[in-house]
């Protein structure tokens, strides 16, 4: 079996400097080391990250004074707030692109715009551009969601930073029939934007794609999708002990790609099982 591994599969920058981040934490040791949920989302480096003492809790209330890592999506205002309220140090490795994005959604707050964030509504990404603003904003994932919303004269947009470039331009678009001033930032990631476009041009000349990567991150998905978007044979996986021989009958080319939050040696361990197929 012949293997491709596309371009800039795994981790990001993002994910990478979090990870040294919290890693580096750990070793100060300093009373306890936790997230709020876990550091990236993929199972098998947070199980990792555990054995070096970062532990994850699911809120403050769990954490008796210590250290919060902020993870690479960052985390709402009320959060760091109530941190300090609890005598919790921080140590925030939010990415610098979520946080642009951040910085986006409040510009346009300031300058009066409805703000309008594209990306799912409970992914901790989200969560954490909205829950620095002043007032609600909305959230869609497309033009449907967008309902009242199409109405308000002056609508400002940020996106998500993994969502697909298509959403971005279908409610773009939608809002310029509907509004009289729009004012888009483009806040997609260009990690994004390079693994998705490096995704797609394997599919197209593979017979098969396995995507890696936790399945409950959201980028890893969304690559799955885009890959059966677009006609291929497509299995998303976390691990090598999920490949069912059936998927390689009469297929020759095989594709693979991570997600943002998945390490190389996992890909790599998947490279070489398929090999031997
Ligand atoms: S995908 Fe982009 S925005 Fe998200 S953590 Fe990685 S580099 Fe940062």
């Amino acid at each position: 079996m012949n293997v491709t591994v596309a371009d800039g599969a795994g981790f990001c920058f993002g994910v990478k400097r979090a990870l040294k981040i919290a890693f580096d934490a750990a070793r100060k040791g300093d009373g306890p080391i936790v997230t709020l949920g876990p550091i990236i989302h993929n199972p098998q480096v947070v199980e990792r990250l555990e054995d070096e003492g970062l532990r994850v809790v699911s809120e403050l209330g769990e954490v008796d004074g210590g250290t919060l890592v902020v993870r690479s999506h960052g985390l709402p205002r009320r959060v760091f707030d109530d941190a300090a309220s609890r005598g919790i140090d921080i140590v925030d490795a939010t990415c610098p692109f979520v946080k642009q994005a951040q910085d986006r959604a409040t510009q346009l707050e300031q300058e009066g715009y409805s703000v309008v964030v594209i990306g799912e509504e409970d992914h901790p990404e989200v969560l954490s551009i909205t829950g620095n603003l002043e007032r609600p904003a909305t959230v869609v994932d497309g033009p449907r969601g967008l309902g009242e919303i199409s109405k308000l004269p002056r609508v400002g947009i940020v996106c998500q930073t993994t969502q697909p470039l298509e959403h971005l331009t279908a409610v773009t678009d939608a809002l310029l029939e509907r509004t009289r001033e729009l004012k888009v930032f483009n806040t997609i990631c260009e990690a994004t934007f390079a693994r998705q476009e490096s995704a797609l041009k394997l599919a197209g000349r593979v017979d098969l794609m396995l995507v890696v990567g936790g399945k409950n991150s959201a980028n890893t998905r969304r690559l799955w999708e885009l890959c059966r978007e677009a006609g291929c044979d497509a299995y998303h996986i976390e691990t090598k002990d999920e490949l069912e021989p059936e998927w390689f009958e009469g297929k020759r080319e095989v594709g693979i790609t991570g997600g943002a939050s998945t390490p190389q040696w996992i890909i790599q361990e998947i490279v070489e099982a398929v090999e031997d197929t």
